[in-house]
Formats: C-alpha cells, structure tokens, sequence
C-alpha cells in the first residue's frame, strides 16, 4: 500500500493533470492538502479514491477532480478574497486557502448545517489555515459585509444562480456554480465585465448535492426562484456524428441467422477474438457471441472458448461437450450453482452448450475438439460464497461489507453512499485470519479433487502457481478494490496464455467477458484514473494485431441483475441511454443492429469524430438505475478501447434456466444429460 504522501501524489498526476489541468497552482494546493484529514477515520482509505465521499448531514466533499476543476475555473490567486458556499468538510476551502495565502488573500465560507461548520473550523485551524472564516447560514444569499469577491465558488448545485452572489463579484470576478436539476447540473462559470455586463460559459456536467436557500432549492426540492434551462446537452456534432454511424455502420441481420456470423469473418486470422458484453444479463450479447463463435469454431479453426467464470465450473461443461466422461466417474455437481448464477445458467448459453456439443460429436481427433474453459481466479465463485457464509454467522455488519466490496468485482460504484457501505468495520478486519484458512483449506480440497481429472495440462503450473499465492490472493480477494481487480484480470490473462500454450502455436481462442474486461483499459478511466489494467490490453500488449476487441452496446430495454450482491436477480428495466453517452449517438444512428468497425483503415472518419471520451455505460451482475450515473457510466474513448463495436438498440434479459426447462429437453442439471 502506498503512503498517503504517495497516493496524494498519484492523485494528483493521474485524476488531475492527466485530465488536463495545467494550472501548477492547483496542482501544488491538491498536493499539499491531506484530503484523509477531512473524512471519517473509516473512511480515510478512500480518502484518493476519483469520487465524492460521504460526510455527515448526508452530505459528500467532492470529488478532487471537481474541486481542481472548479478553483482552475474560478482561477483563484495569490491575494485573491474569494467567497465558496458549501462548506461541508472544509477541504476545497483548504485547498483554496493554500492558493490565495496568508498575506491579502483570504477565503470566506458558508455552511448551512452547523455540525459541519464547527468541524470544519476546527480541523482547518488544526490545519494551520488561519485565513479562512466558516460560518454558519445561507450562502445563497452570499456574504455582503465581506464583499466584493474576486472568486465565488459555490460546492452545491442550485436551479438558478443566485442574482445575490452576481452581485457581489467584483468587477473581474468570477463565479463558478452548478446549476440544473437534482443529481446533474451544468458547471457553470460568470465573469463581471462591468456594474451590469456579465459573460456566461458552460463548463461541463457535473453531480452535486442541492443547494438549499432562498435563492436555490426549498429544502422539500420544490424550485422557489428563477428559471431551469434543462437542455445541457453538448451540442455542435452531435447532429452529425450519428449521421456519420449510419454510414459506416454494418446492418447486422437476427443473431439466429447464419448471415450473422459471417460479418466476423474479417478476425478470423486472428489468435485471440475477445467478445465484450455491456452487461452480464442481456440476451442479445450471449446469442452474439454464441452466433460469432460458432462461425469462427466452424470456418475459422478455434478451438477455445475461454470465459470469465470459474475454472471448476466450466470444467463440469468443458467435460460435457467434449465428451470426456464424468470425472473419476462421479458425476460433477450441476455447474454456476452460485451468485450470479444466470450469468451461465441461462437459455441462451445452454442453446450453446448443445451446439458445441454436438459440433465436437462430428470432430474425431479429440485434440481438435473445441473446449469450454473458465478464465476467473480458480474457484472465485466459490471462495466468495464460502467467505459470505462465514461473515453471516459470525459478523452480520461484515458480511454487508464484503457484499458491497465484491459488488466493485464489477466496475467500481462511484456512488458515494457505495463507499460508505463499503467501509470496513473492526470485525471485517477481525475476520481476515479465519476467513483466509477457511479459503485455503477449500481450495486444497478443489485442487485435489480437480488433481484427479483426466484432462490435466494445466494443473501442474495451475496449481502450484495457485497454492503459491493463495493467501496474498484471498487477502487481496477479501479486500476488494483496484488490487483485487488488476490480480483477476492478470490471473485471466495468463489462464488465456497456458491455455493457448498448451494447445500449440496454431491454436486460436474467442473469450467471452465483459467490455470492462476485454476493451482496452488504458483508453478508459478504470485505466487512466484508477490504474487498472485488464485483459484486453493485456492481449493487445502481448498480441499486437493477432488480438481483436471486440465490445457490445444497447440503448434501452431490460436486463437480468440483481440490485445487491447476493441478492436475487430481477428483470430490470434499462434507463434509455444519456444524451452525452457513445450510447445515445449509436441511438440516433437509427440502425436498430449493427457492426461498427472501429479500425482506421475501414472508417478513418467516424472513428477520428469519436476519438474524444464520451460517457460509456458499463452494467454487471448488480444494476442501480437510479444512480445511474454515477453507478454505471464512465469515460472512455471508444475507437481506441474496442477493434469493433456491435449495436443492439433495443435489448432483453436472458432467461434463467428453471424447471420448465427441463421438460423442454434441458434438465435441471444442466448441461448434462441434453
Ligand atoms: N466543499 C465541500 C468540501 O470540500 O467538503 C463539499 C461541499 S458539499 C458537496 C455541499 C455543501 O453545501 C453541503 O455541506 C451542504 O450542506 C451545503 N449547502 C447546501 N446549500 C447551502 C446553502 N444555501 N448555504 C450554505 N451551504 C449550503
């Protein structure tokens, strides 16, 4: 773990600078400023985290990002009087404070909630910064004795800007504020030019708490002044970037069409195709990749298919459709019994199941039948399950924090109340010995178990590379966050490498994962901000051209997920994609289903037009519709995370396997026995 000195540092470099804030004054106050002091003890691991974090009151401090952004915006000085409304921890008034100093400069701020104003006052004088007044009222109406102000920065967001503080800038002065609806409003900056001239700039979108006063949002959130402009939406290109879509977009027939696979012809070539999905629950990714793989299996000699889900698991499949008997024969425990089981216990992938089957029937040099391998950390599923178990009996309040750490395993919430769910308590931390054996003695009895299969070429290195590693592997595993996904995702890599290593250097592999997995993570913000790499870039590294990305979108329907670990799955019903997303410009395409190919020599212009980030959404096992935004959006820039894209307007949960199915000739011990 780096020291809080290095990660303030990282912070800075990789949240700040790295989203092109130049501004050195900025950079140095965000570097010196102990963002730790400003939270909850609890809370101080999250302390660099690239989001909002929860304080008392129900409030947050905001994102870093956001508070570099704005103070840069306001381009707050040395000597500068600047006035900021929304005290809560105190941290940007510690940041600012830094940037006006001590000598004319001085920072003025205003909180609502007085529990908020006297912690914060008393943590910055423990900080040392004496030139910063809080006190408590509404600082919608500003601060008059005080004014004029070269700076006003507002940290909430409001329906209007408040005339009050337009009045109270000095002429030259600038205000920065949020405004627009609850949960997403416009940033806002205003320039006096004169007594009665001011100029007006949009300066992105943002995620604020209201702004509750006379002149921002009664405290019920009914608007009590001014008038809302709720068209924030970014505007030059995006009329014509869809028209740009629908002209190099591929129409893509019904996955069910043979036609359809014969589009992917173009990867053929390739030793790795890895197919993304948008989500772990929608139909129309599992019967594309089903559709893809069968052409590339059929025409184009690939003998793997490799998926994110536990190696034991997809052992009890592999020895199905390869027809190799059950193992020692005893029969293998129906497979994917555990959460989130309708990730591979659905229709569609047992219409796969069946096809592979009964595609390597026809095949009669075993070595050139196609197998069916699990890529995960080796019995992942099953760990986390017999973890879980543990915490349920001894140490309820753990257990809920492990749900909520495990639920990151999918991209990382950025929901601040996530986080502060995900706090550790002390029996969290109690529980990490007991928990850890309980791991390692449950793997011992898996690998031995699983040493008595026939099929053995991976368990030698397997195995003794698993063993090796197990306890830092449950350790991290237990902890969750960005060391826990970068161990699964490199342990899914080298899965892939022994994998193609064992089957020679002719053998070619299609992996099914999510687009979080197999798009390039360096061209994404779990990349650029969070330093986490995945197995898509991996290939890339390593592959070069011989690697095909290939990812899967969807504008609107429904999707099977489940809204917390653990928790049964529901079909939920997909928000229609925001109108700053890649998503929502696939949309207004008005091709239903297509085929973008991403590459610069088939579609230069369409990929130049979509080279800049734009939100992406990434859903999992989990979906939160209502913090949407927060939860499940992220930046990426497409072109550069995908070879390809494959667009699918409106989409529907899969079906998870149950009784009745049986009866229409796929039991319940699935996949046996089809
Ligand atoms: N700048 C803060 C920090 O660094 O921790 C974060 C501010 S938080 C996002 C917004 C704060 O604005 C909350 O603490 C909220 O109570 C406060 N607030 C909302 N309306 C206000 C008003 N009219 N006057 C003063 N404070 C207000």
């Amino acid at each position: 773990m780096a020291n809080v000195n290095q990660q303030r540092q990282r912070m800075v470099d990789t949240q700040i600078a790295r989203r092109g804030i130049r501004n050195e004054a900025v950079l140095a106050a965000m570097r010196a400023v102990p963002r730790e002091r400003f939270v909850a003890a609890d809370m101080a691991e999250f302390a660099y985290a690239d989001s909002p974090l929860p304080i008392p009151e129900g409030q947050t401090i905001s994102q870093p990002a956001i508070v570099a952004a704005m103070i840069d915006a306001a381009e707050v000085g040395p000597g500068d009087r600047v006035l900021e409304v929304g005290t809560g921890s105190g941290y940007a008034a510690a940041v600012i404070a830094q940037i006006v100093g001590h000598d004319a400069g001085h920072v003025f701020t205003i909180e609502r909630h007085s529990a908020l104003a006297q912690s914060a006052t008393s943590r910055l004088r423990e900080l040392g910064y004496g030139n910063v007044t809080v006190r408590v009222g509404d600082g919608t109406v500003g601060w008059a004795e005080e004014a004029p102000f070269d700076a006003i920065l507002v940290s909430a967001g409001g329906p209007d800007v408040p005339p009050a503080l337009k009045d109270q800038l000095a002429v030259g002065g600038r205000l920065v504020i949020p405004v627009g609806a609850e949960h997403e409003q416009t940033l806002l900056k205003i320039v006096r030019r004169s007594g009665t001239a001011y100029d007006r700039e949009e300066r992105g979108r943002v995620a604020f708490v209201p702004l509750i006063g006379a002149q921002g949002w009664a405290e019920d959130g009914t608007r009590p002044s001014g008038n809302l402009n709720p068209d924030h939406t970014p505007g030059p290109t995006r009329r014509t970037v869809p028209t740009m879509i629908a002209a190099a977009a591929e129409p893509l027939p019904d996955p069910d069409d043979p036609a359809f696979g014969r589009f992917f012809d173009r990867w053929g070539d390739r030793r790795v195709v890895l197919l993304g999905e948008a989500s772990h629950g929608t139909s129309e990714f599992y019967r594309a990749r089903a559709a893809i793989t069968k052409r590339l299996v059929e025409r184009h000699g690939f003998t793997i298919v490799a998926v994110e889900a536990d190696w034991p698991d997809a052992a009890a499949v592999d020895r199905h459709v390869r027809d190799r008997g059950a193992r020692n024969g005893v029969a293998d425990e129906p497979p994917f019994q555990r959460f989130p089981t309708w990730m591979w216990r659905n229709t569609d992938v047992a219409a796969f199941v069946d096809w592979l089957h009964d595609h390597n029937r026809g095949v009669a040099a075993p070595d050139r039948r196609t197998g069916f391998y699990g890529l995960d950390l080796y019995n992942m599923g099953g760990s986390i399950a017999a973890v879980l178990d543990y915490l349920d009996r001894v140490d309820p309040e753990a257990a809920a924090v492990a749900r909520e750490r495990y639920g990151c395993l999918t991209p990382w919430q950025k929901d601040p109340s996530t986080y502060g769910r995900a706090a550790l308590t002390q029996g969290f931390r109690r529980c990490e010995a007991a928990v850890i054996d309980q791991c390692r003695a449950l793997l011992e009895k898996r690998l031995d178990y699983a040493g008595k299969d026939g099929d053995r070429f991976l368990d030698a290195t397997q195995n003794a590379r698993l063993i090796a590693t197990a306890e830092r592997y449950y350790r991290i595993m237990y902890y969750g966050g960005a060391e826990s996904w970068n161990l699964r995702d490199t342990h899914m890599f080298e899965t892939l490498t022994a994998l193609l290593d064992a089957k020679g250097p002719q053998a070619r592999a299609v992996v099914w994962a999510h687009n979080s997995h197999i798009g390039d993570a360096r061209q994404t913000d779990m990349g650029i901000t969070r330093g986490e790499l995945n197995i898509g870039q991996l290939c890339r590294e390593r592959f070069g051209d011989a690697a095909a990305l290939i990812g899967f979108g969807t504008h609107s329907g429904t999707v099977a997920a489940a809204t917390d670990w653990g928790e049964a799955m529901e079909v939920k019903r997909v928000r229609p994609s925001r109108p700053d997303s890649y998503e929502r410009l696939c949309h207004e395409s008005g091709v239903p289903r297509f085929l973008l190919d991403l590459r610069a020599e088939r579609n230069e212009a369409v990929r130049r037009c979509l080279l800049p980030s734009r939100l992406e959404r990434f859903i999992g096992v989990i979906y939160r519709p209502d913090t949407e935004l927060r939860s499940h959006y992220s930046e990426a820039s497409l072109p550069q995370q995908f070879d390809a894209y494959v667009w699918f307007d409106e989409t529907r949960a899969v079906t998870p396997l149950g009784p009745e199915h049986a009866r229409s000739g796929v039991p319940d011990t699935y996949p046996f026995g089809v």
